[in-house]
């Protein structure tokens, strides 16, 4: 558990002034995390890490001379939002291009990649490798949808150590994927993790026995068994991982490091005694073991568990066992002697503030801004109450943290919203506002997802005039291919778009019908109901519950659930009758 802490909220934002103002000798904050505080002689290209707090050292514990330039610090186990990722490489950046990496989770790939579009249109030469070597994630022809662990750490070094060797940005890419590609891990737990505040783990795993698989956040394991000993342990991990040895190496006469990686709170001592089984089965197999570590590198908060990740460095020209074992100087991972850095870092891009100026608006569209400000009130108060029961529909088969990650997008729109409309902004610049709040606060996939959809809404419905059925009908439609452009995900994949189609139709058509507003906002929040209750049978295929779809056969998507909470809400505040204007007809 965590025992020292203030508010639980502001937690993630101490965390990181507390790590920057101790590690001042290689990072310095910046709006969304942290970049060096030292340059290289020559500008290189920049590595920016990423993803959510909690991962200590992944991954602020990682930026430093020969490794990375920068990483973006999200909530804890929730991704940066893309306005985070964007400034930290905006930072980070020195014209020679900048490389994104982070461990494969829906909602960093979704904020990633937002900020790398946004990078690429403001002429940054931008690339991106994603860090996929959880075994047991997914099956070996599924590569690419594997999860990210400790196997961070190996693609990160070879990546860093390139950009120092001068590599342009192509090379860089090559190397980082190579190593991924070299790069295989497999996590056990024996706890679970308990996050700052809450009164209980998010998950636990049965006295005495020991989950397989499982993920740093918590996602459910693959396998439980009896606790084995440690050389028990040093056997099932060794076995499992020589089981998918890389394309065209084998085993014997290969020259592989071994990284045994502690989950939180597993002593180094423990690790050692594994260690020395992992060390003598990897030798019997005729492996060459070089440079391995043990210690923490990718932790999952107070987890109590293990993994081990082999990195397979063959290459003709030993390139990867070079760029491996070159000199690097971070907080937390340290090796030979790198020049000393000179000059303070490039200043951190703006970032828009709260008091931006505010568009001229329509005095009709204020009115409804107003309205709509007032809407995300209810909305966050609503989100509020029922954050416990998401978190509980997404535990069955994802993090557990939809309730938490909903609730704290909410608020922050709330604020950003009520600021807006406090202003005199119209419905588009309130929702827009929002958007970018709650984008930028609740992390995670649906964080990206509702900052999509928000952000999407405000655009298509200006700020010109009230909008009136018709109008606010195209907008959900304009929203829904937003979210299905920026998530791919289609009706059946269990996830909030089935709630949205529904939603998004039913409006259409009983405007189209001739319905009034507010009867046929009802009808479609009823549409919306049903099919969030209709997700109850199927198999998730996309996100953080893909890995283990089945499992959530029973319960409701906890994304579809709340969309059709949001939306009753909305619409309730929206067109319900509000004191003293019976069944306001729109905005
Ligand atoms: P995370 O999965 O990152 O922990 P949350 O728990 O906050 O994020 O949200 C999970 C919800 O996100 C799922 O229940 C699902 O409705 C939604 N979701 C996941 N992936 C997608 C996607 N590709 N497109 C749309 N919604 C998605
Ligand atoms: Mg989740």
């Amino acid at each position: 558990m965590t025992r020292l802490l203030n508010e639980p909220d502001d937690f993630g934002t101490e965390m990181v002034a507390g790590f920057a103002a101790a590690s001042g000798r290689w990072v310095r904050a910046v709006p969304g995390g942290v970049v060096r505080s030292t340059t290289d002689a020559e500008p290189t290209v920049s590595l920016v890490i990423g993803g959510g707090s909690g991962h200590y050292p992944a991954f602020a514990g990682l930026v430093g001379p020969g490794l990375a330039h920068g990483a973006a610090m999200g909530d804890i186990f929730a991704s940066p939002s893309a306005r985070q990722v964007h400034a930290v490489a905006a930072a980070a950046d020195r014209g020679r291009g900048v490389l994104l990496s982070y461990g494969n989770y829906a909602g960093d790939v979704l904020n990633f990649d937002a900020a790398q579009d946004r990078l690429r249109a403001e002429g940054v030469d931008c690339r991106t490798v994603v860090v996929t070597d959880d075994v047991w994630s997914a099956g070996p022809h599924e590569r690419a949808r594997r999860r990210g662990i400790a196997g961070d750490l190996a693609v990160f070094k070879v990546a860093g150590a390139a950009c120092a060797a001068g590599y342009d940005l192509a090379g860089v890419e090559r190397v980082a994927r190579l190593a991924g590609d070299r790069t295989r891990s497999l996590g056990v737990a024996f706890d679970g993790c308990t996050l700052p505040g809450a009164d209980g783990p998010l998950f636990t795993v049965p006295d005495g026995q020991m989950a397989v698989g499982l993920g740093i956040h918590g996602e459910p394991g693959i396998d439980e068994t009896a606790v084995p000993s440690a050389a028990g342990l040093a056997e099932l991990l060794v076995t499992s991982l020589l089981a998918e040895v890389p394309d065209g190496l084998s085993a014997s006469g290969a020259r592989v490091v071994p990284i045994l990686n502690g989950l939180g709170s597993v002593k180094y001592e423990e690790l050692f005694v594994v260690y020395g089984t992992v060390h003598r089965l990897l030798a019997e197999a005729g492996i060459e073991v070089v440079d391995p570590e043990v210690g923490e590198f990718c932790t999952s908060f107070d987890m109590a568990g293990a993994s081990l990740t082999l990195l397979w460095l063959d290459t003709d020209d030993g390139e990867l066992e070079r760029l491996w074992t070159a000199p690097c100087d971070t907080p937390a991972f340290r090796r030979g002697r790198v020049s000393p850095g000179t000059g303070p870092q490039v200043a951190a891009a703006p970032q828009p503030a709260a008091g931006d100026p505010i568009a001229d608006a329509g005095p009709e569209s204020r009115a409804c801004g107003a309205r709509v400000a007032a809407a995300v009130a209810a909305v966050a108060t609503e989100l509020y109450a029922h954050a416990d029961e998401l978190g509980r529909l997404d535990r069955v088969a994802g993090d557990g943290d939809h309730g938490i990650g909903m609730d704290r997008g909410a608020r922050a729109a709330r604020g950003a919203a009520a600021d807006a409309a406090g202003r005199g902004a119209g419905a588009g610049t309130v929702l827009v506002r929002a958007a970018d709040a709650w984008g930028d606060r609740a992390g995670g996939t649906s964080g990206a997802i509702w900052a999509a959809l928000l952000d999407e809404l405000g655009r298509a419905l200006g700020d010109e005039t009230a909008p009136d059925a018709r109008a606010v009908a195209d907008a959900v439609r304009a929203a829904q291919r937003a979210v299905e452009r920026a998530g791919g995900a289609a009706v059946g994949d269990k996830t909030m778009v089935d709630a949205l189609v529904p939603f998004a139709a039913t409006l259409d058509g009983r405007v189209s019908a001739g319905d009034d507003l507010s009867t046929a906002w009802a009808a479609a929040a009823d549409a919306a109901d049903d099919a969030a209750e209709g997700t109850r049978e199927l198999a998730a295929r996309l996100g953080r519950a893909r890995a283990h779809g089945d499992r959530s056969i029973g319960t409701p998507d906890p994304g579809a659930v709340s969309l059709a909470l949001v939306v009753r809400t909305a619409g309730d505040r929206l067109w319900g009758p509000g004191p003293g204007e019976p069944g306001a007809p729109s905005c």
